[in-house]
């Protein structure tokens, strides 16, 4: 049995009643909150009681959508200025040359990264397994690191020559795609709650995969009871692509291979009209929301708005570190809630007089990376601070320069230039603390991933 104590922090909930406690602290037993409230209502010792005065403490952050992989292939000249299709075939040789060290040490640097930036739990979509790598590889690294993993089993099996997108070299067969994904199920997915690995079925995209494949990864999962993730409606040259293979735009398609449910969640969904809004509301499917992503490879702005007043759960991602070319989630928070309101000015909001057009919040972008990121991932055991929840948190000291003058602590950080957080918590465990890695070495992890990217452009 072991215990932490945090006291006399501002303590933003994120439960039901959005509370938020004023010097407030956390009494933690055995990876669990058992009891959140003002400090002066908690306990008086634990095993590590930590003072958390001055600083604002979070529900960790939830990432919903990511390529650890692409940490290695950040910000290359060939793909800075491209869009989707341009940046994948630019990237897709050089992402063939990695080995299963490259995996483990890539998966390492983006969840450093992610656990700075105050997240707890993140999900990865792995779907290129070349020379020998697998989905293992960052499953270890995860596990090294500390941080929950959704780890996706990602699959492409429509290559060059059956009319898809990506070389053949890149590419598997059905038949393997579904036995690993089988394998990867009954070895690690553990269904309970404050589990600290989950697998995932996430065939890449429509013009990555078959619709067979599409049908089996369904039925496989449903078997298991594990979610199933994949990219939709990224871009208007998908919805093209979609429209001649398959008959249908990208959310007909969906339903057309029985992707619809409250197990399956989507990364992106940019390119959605009201009905399919409608589709995704009624049969409960998810939005990883990638604003940056998005931006970044002029995708386009996600509907977020129509989409949460659909009723429609959203959650954060920073997607791959190759089209970020960063896996900071709070900065994730930030460009959400800007971009959000960038879709506003573009539709007549300056010259509307609807009070209840209203803006997105600091509190709402915050809730998406929180809450609507635990709800898509299926997980009820994370995503706000209350007794019975994993301890899974971080803490941001507001004696910085940039929150001077701040006159709302929890929107200071969503409003100001995003910073790292001082503690990263998981599960009870400190991730990072006094803004320090606790589980691996930053320095040593720099110069092995700058290495092994080096080579990969050497090759
Ligand atoms: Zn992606």
């Amino acid at each position: 049995m072991t215990t932490l104590l945090i006291t006399h922090a501002y303590i933003l909930t994120m439960d039901d009643h959005q509370r938020e406690i004023p010097d407030g602290g956390l009494f933690v037993r055995d990876g669990f909150l058992e009891q959140v409230g003002p400090t002066g209502e908690l306990p008086s010792t634990a095993d590590e009681v930590l003072d958390l005065t001055g600083h604002l403490v979070l529900p960790g952050l939830v990432n919903t959508h990511h390529h650890f992989y692409q940490t290695l292939t950040r910000a290359i000249p060939a793909a800075q200025d491209a869009n989707l299709f341009n940046w994948l075939t630019t990237l897709y040789p050089i992402w063939a040359r990695m080995n299963p060290d490259d995996i483990f040490t890539s998966a390492q640097t983006a969840l450093v990264e992610l656990a700075l930036s105050g997240c707890t739990t993140a999900s990865d979509h792995l779907y290129l397994f070349p020379n020998g790598s697998k989905l293992d590889d960052e499953i270890a690294a995860a596990q090294e690191i500390g941080l929950r993993l959704q780890a996706s089993r990602g699959s492409m099996s429509l290559g060059q020559s059956q009319g898809g997108l990506p070389p053949d070299s890149v590419v598997d067969s059905e038949d393997s795609i579904l036995k690993d994904s089988q394998r990867l199920i009954q070895k690690y997915h553990d269904p309970n709650p404050g589990a600290f690995v989950q697998i995932v079925l996430a065939p890449c995209s429509p013009f990555s995969v078959t619709s067979d494949l599409m049908k089996q990864s369904a039925k496989l999962a449903r078997v298991y009871g594990v979610h199933l993730h994949t990219h939709l409606a990224e871009t208007e040259d998908e919805e093209q692509f979609c429209l001649q293979r398959f008959g249908h735009r990208p959310v007909g398609y969906m339903q057309e291979v029985d992707w619809v449910g409250n197990d399956v969640w989507f990364a992106h969904a940019v390119w959605v009209n009201q009905e399919e809004i409608a589709v995704f509301a009624k049969h409960n499917c998810g939005v990883a929301h990638c604003p940056t992503s998005n931006m970044r490879l002029a995708s386009g702005i996600a509907p977020v708005k129509e989409y949460r007043a659909a009723g429609v759960n959203v959650g954060l991602g920073v997607d791959g570190s190759a089209s970020n070319d960063g896996s900071h989630l709070l900065a994730e928070v930030r460009n959400a809630m800007l971009v959000s309101r960038v879709k506003e000015g573009l539709t007549g909001y300056s010259l509307s007089n609807d009070p209840d057009r209203k803006l997105m919040t600091a509190r709402e972008a915050l809730h998406l990376g929180t809450r609507g990121g635990a709800a898509i991932l299926g997980r009820t055991d994370i995503g706000s601070l209350e007794p019975g929840k994993c301890a899974d948190f971080f803490a941001i000291d507001l004696n910085r320069i940039g929150f001077t003058g701040m006159h709302d602590l929890v929107a200071a950080v969503v409003f100001g230039q995003p910073v790292n957080a001082d503690y990263t918590v998981v599960g009870g465990k400190f991730v990072v603390k006094e803004r320090q890695l606790c589980t691996v070495d930053e320095g040593r992890l720099i110069e092995k991933h700058n290495k092994a990217a080096r080579r990969l452009l050497e090759a």
